[in-house]
């Protein structure tokens, strides 16, 4: 089944799942969602470029496209950047 990719169209009328957009799999046939299965908020299919979030990395690139880093304490108010 493919796997499609949704996302709140109001990121105040959102929850933690559909905020950053969540991956769900739905036969062809399916209709599209409209509303967020968690929180019955709108939503609106992404179309995804095939490998960009489909990946080992979709983590990172997700976690650095909303601004957040991993941090490794390296010493007393010290911190290194992993990524
Ligand atoms: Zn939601």
């Amino acid at each position: 089944m493919p796997i499609y990719v949704y996302e709140a169209k109001d990121a105040k009328k959102s929850c933690s799942k559909c905020k950053d957009g969540f991956e769900i799999s739905q036969r062809l046939a399916e209709p599209k969602l409209d509303h967020c299965p968690y929180c019955r908020a709108p939503v609106q299919r992404i179309i995804q470029a095939r490998g960009l979030r489909h990946s080992e990395t979709d983590l990172n690139y997700r976690a650095k496209r909303a601004g957040f880093h991993a941090m490794k304490r390296i010493g007393k108010g010290e911190y290194e950047k992993m990524y």
